[in-house]
C-alpha cells in the first residue's frame, strides 16, 4: 500500500527512502506569504498511537472535523490511517466525502447528522450519520427502508449538554428495535460538556446516565469520551474513543503538563526591523507608547491569517512571540497583516528582515498562544490561516 493515497512521489523522495523525515507542501509559494505553517504528522500519528494504548481494548478514532483542527483533513486522514485508525469522526458529509477519497475502508461518522432531504448522500459516501433527534431518526429510517440502505448510524443520546442528541426518555423505546435483526444501530454515543474540568459535578452525573443507555443498547458499541474525556479515566472509554483536540497537541488536562507531543509551528517572515525613538506609539489607536527608544521587528502575520487579537489588556499575560530563540512582547494591537515586536533585548545581528520568527512553536505552545488572545487551543487552530504556506512533515514507511 501506498502511504500518501494519490500522491506522487518527488525525486528526491525517491532518492532519499532512508531520510528519516520528508515534507508535502501546500498554499501559495512561501516567498509569496508571510508565514509558513507546519504540521507535524509523526506527532499526530503519534498522539494517536499513545491515547490509543491508554484506551485498549477499546477502539480509538480521530476526531477530523472543520479540517483536521485546521491541520489539513486530507494529509492528517492519511497519516492516521497509516497509523491504523480506522474510524473518523466528522461534522459534515462534505468532510466525510474528503476522508473517503483518502481510505476505502474507514468508518465515517459525521457528527451533525443528517440534514432534512440529505439521507441519500450518506449512502453515496457510505458515512454514517449520528443521529441526535426524533424527526431525523424518521426520516432515516423511510430513507433506509425505502432505498434498503443498511450502512449503519449512530444514536447520540444527550446526557446532559442539551446540544444535540436524543432524550433519555426515549432510549426504552428505541431499544425494541434491537430486536428486528436490521435494526441499524452500530453505535450508541454521548458527549461530556466538562471533562476538562475532572471535578466537575456534571461528569459524574452524564458517567452514570450514559451506563444506563449502554445497559439499555447492550451488544452495541458504545462512545462517550473526548480527549479530555479520555484522561477523566476507564469510566469513560466504553468501546470507542472519540479525541480531537488532544492529536493536535492541544493539552487535554488543563493545569497539569501537557502529555501530548506539540504538532504544529508557525513562523512569520520579519518584514522590517525599525527603531520607534521614546514617545512615538505603534500600530492602530496608538495603543502602545515607547517609554525609551525601542527597536520594533514588524512580522508579516495578522488577524487575517487566522492569528487572533492578542491584546495585552485582555489577556493579563503579556502576549509574545519567539524571535531568535528568546520572547519578545507584542506591542499594541494586531493589524490584518502584521504585529509589531520588541526586540531590544537581541543584539542588532539576530534580527534581520526576511528572517522568521515563532507565533506557534517551541517556547509558544497552541494553549499558551490561547491564552493570550482569552481563547482556547481550539480556536486558534481552526482559525489558522488559509493565507500561510503550508509544510507537513512526515517518515517515510520503511521501503517494501
Ligand atoms: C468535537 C467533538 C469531539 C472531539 O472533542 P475534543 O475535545 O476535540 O477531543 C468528540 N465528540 C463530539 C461529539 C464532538 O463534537
Amino acid at each position: 500500500m501506498k502511504w500518501w493515497p494519490g500522491r506522487k512521489q518527488t525525486t528526491r523522495e525517491k532518492e532519499n527512502r532512508s531520510a528519516a523525515t520528508s515534507s508535502v507542501t501546500g498554499g501559495p509559494p512561501l516567498i509569496e506569504t508571510g508565514a509558513m505553517l507546519t504540521v507535524d504528522l509523526d506527532a499526530i500519528a503519534s498522539n494517536w498511537q499513545m491515547l490509543a494504548t491508554r484506551v485498549s481494548p477499546a477502539e480509538c478514532a480521530a476526531v477530523v472535523k472543520a479540517d483536521a483542527y485546521g491541520c489539513g483533513v486530507r494529509e492528517v486522514a492519511a497519516a492516521l490511517a497509516a497509523a491504523g485508525c480506522k474510524t473518523f469522526f466528522v461534522a459534515f458529509l462534505s468532510e466525510a466525502r474528503a476522508i473517503r477519497e483518502i481510505t476505502k475502508d474507514a468508518t465515517i461518522y459525521v457528527l451533525n447528522g443528517v440534514p432534512p432531504g440529505g439521507a441519500a448522500g450518506f449512502a453515496g459516501v457510505n458515512a454514517r450519520p449520528v443521529i441526535g433527534n426524533m424527526g431525523e431518526l424518521v426520516e432515516w429510517d423511510a430513507f433506509c427502508s425505502v432505498h434498503s440502505w443498511s450502512g449503519g448510524a449512530a444514536l447520540h443520546f444527550d446526557s446532559g449538554m442539551n446540544r444535540l442528541g436524543l432524550s433519555m426518555a426515549d432510549a426504552p423505546a428505541l431499544t425494541t428495535r434491537l430486536k428486528n435483526p436490521e435494526h441499524g444501530i452500530a453505535l450508541v454515543m454521548s458527549h461530556l460538556a466538562c471533562a476538562d474540568e475532572p471535578e466537575h459535578p456534571l461528569n459524574t452525573v452524564q458517567i452514570q446516565r450514559f451506563r444506563e443507555v449502554r445497559m439499555m443498547f447492550r451488544g452495541i458499541g458504545a462512545s462517550l469520551a473526548n480527549s479530555s474525556g479520555i484522561f477523566l479515566g476507564p469510566a469513560t472509554h466504553c468501546d470507542l474513543v472519540r479525541p480531537g483536540a488532544a492529536l493536535y497537541g492541544i493539552n487535554p488536562t488543563p493545569g497539569s503538563a501537557n502529555p501530548m507531543r506539540p504538532v504544529v509551528e508557525l513562523m512569520g517572515r520579519i518584514a522590517q526591523v525599525r527603531t520607534v525613538p521614546k514617545g512615538e506609539s505603534v500600530g492602530y489607536g496608538a495603543s502602545w507608547t515607547a517609554r525609551r527608544d525601542t527597536r520594533v521587528a514588524v512580522i508579516a502575520v495578522g488577524y487575517g491569517d487566522g492569528h487572533l487579537g492578542a491584546t495585552a489588556a485582555l489577556a493579563g499575560e503579556q502576549p509574545a512571540v519567539m524571535v531568535a530563540g528568546k520572547r519578545c512582547p507584542v506591542l499594541g494591537r494586531i493589524s490584518m497583516d502584521l504585529i509589531g515586536v520588541d526586540v531590544s533585548a537581541l543584539p542588532e545581528k539576530n534580527v534581520r528582515r526576511g528572517d522568521f520568527a515563532v507565533l506557534i512553536g517551541e517556547g509558544l505552545s497552541v494553549d499558551e498562544v490561547a491564552r493570550h488572545a482569552d481563547t482556547i487551543g481550539y480556536e486558534v487552530l481552526t482559525n489558522l490561516g488559509r493565507r500561510h504556506h503550508r509544510v507537513w512533515t512526515f517518515s517515510l514507511p520503511p521501503p517494501q
